[in-house]
């Protein structure tokens, strides 16, 4: 499921994308320019993927589910809930995601957040802010998903804060930094059950008392890279809502989309 305007765009509006994230990232990074495509590592010249990963990313757009943002095969009208949404809704209100995560998706994302491939950040967060349109459209703030502090220090940056500030150029909509915490170092969830990802963030986040004025009464949208089981963005939202938020909604990168899932 392709959204055409995206999937048809050619690669010299990401070769001027990128002339502009080269302008602003020569200030903050001092890495060399990237030479290579971030999926198969061909050589590309100023962009992020060559044409031939760049055709086959996997961009999700309607029909899907209005909640949790999941394609569906077909399109069974307005307002119909995937399965997900009905039997295990989440705390936050609804979730919109740029792309399914597959071999493409995940090669940016490993490549955003261990090959220090940061200059991905404003071509990916431009995909998440055209996903998340409806969500921008009445937000006050977007709230990065948070590292703990320790992870923090070893990888010297948090690639949900990157993608929040790149949908915020876009969209208008301002980051919020610092309200919401990670106060438990959870192990990583590669590799757990959902019940067990669930217990894994369960008390990990938390507002800080300073961020309570910045969270209460406010329309927030969590930024995160990655949507698994969701329970990492659940956690979130549950600390946002405790702490007064008026609406909680979640805009990702990719979500891990099981199969072809038929509305009910
Ligand atoms: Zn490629």
């Amino acid at each position: 499921m392709q959204d055409a305007a995206l999937a048809t765009a050619p690669p010299s509006r990401l070769g001027r994308l990128a002339n502009g994230v080269r302008a602003i990232f020569r200030v903050v990074v001092d890495v060399a320019l990237p030479q290579l495509c971030a999926s198969c590592r061909e050589p590309v010249g100023s962009d992020g993927l060559c044409p031939a990963c760049w055709s086959r990313i996997s961009f999700i757009a309607p029909p899907y589910c209005e909640r949790l943002g999941i394609p569906f095969p077909y399109d069974p009208g307005p307002g119909v809930l995937s399965l997900e949404a009905i039997t295990d809704p989440p705390d936050y209100r609804r979730a919109r995601v740029a792309v399914r995560f597959d071999d493409i998706a995940r090669a940016l994302v490993h490549a955003l957040k261990y090959g220090d491939r940061l200059d991905l950040a404003p071509m990916m967060g431009r995909w998440m802010a055209t996903a998340g349109r409806v969500l921008t459209a009445d937000a006050d703030a977007l709230i990065p998903v948070p590292l703990h502090w320790r992870r923090y220090w070893a990888r010297r940056f948090n690639q949900s804060a990157l993608l929040a500030e790149a949908i915020a150029k876009t969209s208008g909509v301002p980051v919020e930094l610092g309200a919401l915490k990670r106060v438990k170092a959870t192990p990583q969830q590669v590799g757990l059950s959902q019940s067990a990802r669930a217990l894994n963030v369960q008390g990990a986040f938390r507002v800080s008392p300073a961020g309570k004025a910045a969270v209460a009464g406010r329309r927030l949208i969590l930024v995160d890279d990655v949507i698994t089981t969701g329970a990492t963005v659940d956690a979130c939202a549950r600390a946002l809502l405790r702490a007064g938020a008026a609406d909680v909604s979640v805009l990702a990168f990719a979500r891990v989309v099981a199969a072809v899932r038929a509305p009910i």
